[in-house]
């Protein structure tokens, strides 16, 4: 483990154990970060623009407030106004960054769920179906 990543684990448990995790989020480590844009290349990957530095968003593909993890896999380069977009797309209906469905993350990638909050997305979920039968009744 990078002495860059021990720090984030590190501030990330202090946080949890203080009871701030929700308030002082810390999301993902420059090296992932990083590892993204090498990847990727500096662009928004739903518009495919390239913003000026320093205005392309790390956006969690499941939100860290539906129990998203911290992990590549779960990091959506996007430009400002596209990440806009893109939480209002998960908030209202479920659908993730990328098109797929958020009920559908535990059966299908539950590597997107970071294993300390498995019941935070649970919960989620569960608000998200009620949603969801209500906007169909
Ligand atoms: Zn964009």
């Amino acid at each position: 483990m990078s002495k860059e990543r021990l720090t984030h684990t590190l501030l990330k448990t202090t946080f949890y154990l203080l009871g701030f995790q929700v308030l002082l989020t810390l999301s993902f480590s420059v090296e992932t970060k990083r590892q993204a844009l090498s990847e990727r290349g500096a662009h928004c990957q739903r518009c495919g623009r390239t913003p000026g530095k320093g205005k392309l968003f790390a956006h969690h593909i499941l939100p860290q407030s539906w129990g998203g993890a911290d992990i590549l896999d779960n990091l959506y380069l996007s430009c400002g106004a596209c990440h806009v977009i893109l939480d209002s797309q998960i908030f209202s209906e479920g659908i993730l960054a990328d098109g797929r469905d958020a009920s559908n993350v535990e059966m299908h990638w539950p590597e997107l769920i970071d294993i300390d909050k498995h019941g935070v997305y649970c919960r989620a979920i569960k608000k998200l179906t009620k949603k969801r039968l209500r906007n169909h009744a």
